[in-house]
């Protein structure tokens, strides 16, 4: 595609890099058949290439409206266009430059602000959340949290430190003390270092992208000491949306030199989970029962990781039950549950359907937020994969 970038951005990394972006689309719409946006809405402006259309003119210099802002913010950033795409578009990169741009010039009416706010505001503060959290559960509004039961002693000689994450502590405890359970098995001891909450991805993607940067630089001010004195192995991430962020912290934090090495030796370290346990690592089982696997848009999509958490359950005696439209996000998608409920409502129902095709005796995710939503939706029980690897060991 030929561009022609307004002169306010072409020379700056942004511009370049968005450059390089927009001239590998061939407008070919491949990637219109892989996008939930526009399997719901059926509009070509809410699908990957009306969106690189909209960016492309915003970019040379047209003006942008609520309209633009409205297509963009429908997006999920599920990535499933960029797992598609024939010419390698990186389409995630491409959104957030254009969602930047279109913040700065368009303004937000006053509730829509509020609600960001809030939820900026809210959501990356673990404390502020468990109070929040707490009180829901005592008005019956919110489901009970699992107790997450015993953490082992760190007692191997390898260490990994894994993300306590800002929501997930408040709503299922239970993933990270699985975690940590199984990998002692295996001989890994998994440390949580105090302060190491939330992964910058919350308010980065609620368009506030510096304080979202400012939550992955105490991140890794956190990690540091751990991972300067050599021993830290790897950065786990029992998230698979959080896990997608740390690994892009190289991309996401090369304009700042105070903090540019940090961040490329944070995310070479950077591991979701199950790619730091192995099949063989694991005694063989059988007879646990039919599950059925829901890969979250960050696990397949934005980390390109397929199969491993199938193999992981397989290993030890789970029926994996396949999926239809496995590539499809579910809606949840961060705060996009909450900033778009219809269409995050939609997804859901059509995720649940095909999930329970075969009528599975629980459903296992990747991914808090896809948890919570996807809980939301159904009394069928949805747990991580780890819980139920887990439970399959103890
Ligand atoms: S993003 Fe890729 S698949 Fe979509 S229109 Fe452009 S080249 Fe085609
Ligand atoms: S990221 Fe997902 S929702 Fe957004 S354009 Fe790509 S496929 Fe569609």
């Amino acid at each position: 595609m030929q561009t022609q970038l307004a002169d306010f951005i072409r020379d700056t990394p942004e511009g370049r890099e968005a450059d390089d972006i927009l001239r590998k689309c061939v407008h070919c719409g491949f990637c219109t058949a892989t996008c939930p946006s526009y399997q719901v809405l059926g509009d070509d402006l809410d699908s990957p290439r009306g969106r690189i259309y909209l960016i492309k003119r915003a970019l040379e210099g047209a003006p942008v409206s609520e309209k633009t802002r409205l297509h963009l913010d429908r997006c999920l950033t599920c990535r499933a266009c960029e797992s598609t795409c024939p010419s390698g578009v990186r389409y995630g990169r491409l959104v957030d430059i254009g969602r930047a741009l279109v913040e700065k010039r368009t303004r937000r009416p006053p509730w829509d602000r509020l609600r960001r706010a809030a939820l900026s505001f809210g959501l990356p503060r673990t404390a502020l959340f468990t109070a929040a959290l707490r009180v829901g559960q005592l008005l019956g509004l919110a489901p009970r949290t699992s107790p997450a039961g015993a953490w082992p002693a760190a007692r191997h000689a390898r260490k990994m430190a894994v993300l306590r994450g800002c929501v997930q502590p408040a709503l299922a405890p239970s993933i990270n003390a699985a975690a940590a359970r199984v990998l002692d098995r295996i001989g890994i001891s998994l440390l949580e270092v105090p302060g190491a909450s939330c992964c910058g991805a919350l308010r980065f993607h609620l368009n506030q992208q510096e304080a979202g940067r400012d939550d992955m630089r105490a991140l890794i001010d956190a990690w540091w000491p751990g991972v300067a004195g050599g021993e830290i192995e790897a950065i786990v991430a029992t998230a698979s949306g959080c896990g997608v962020t740390i690994k892009d912290y190289a991309h996401l934090l090369a304009l700042d030199p105070g903090y540019r090495a940090k961040a490329e030796r944070i995310a070479e370290l950077a591991r979701d989970l199950c790619e730091v346990i192995r099949p063989e690592d694991l005694p063989e089982g059988r007879g646990r029962g039919r599950i059925v696997f829901q890969s979250p848009c960050s696990l397949q999509h934005g980390q390109q990781i397929r199969g491993n958490v199938e193999a992981l359950l397989e290993r030890v005696g789970y029926e994996l039950a396949t999926v239809r439209d496995a590539h499809l996000c579910c809606g949840s998608a961060g705060t996009y549950s909450l900033l778009q409920p219809a269409i995050a409502g939609e997804l859901r129902a059509r995720k649940l359907a095909a999930l329970q095709e075969d009528a599975p005796q629980a459903i296992a995710t990747a991914n808090i937020g896809c948890l919570a939503h996807l809980q939301a939706g159904t009394a069928a029980p949805v747990r991580h994969w780890i819980e139920l690897l887990d439970e399959a060991l103890a």
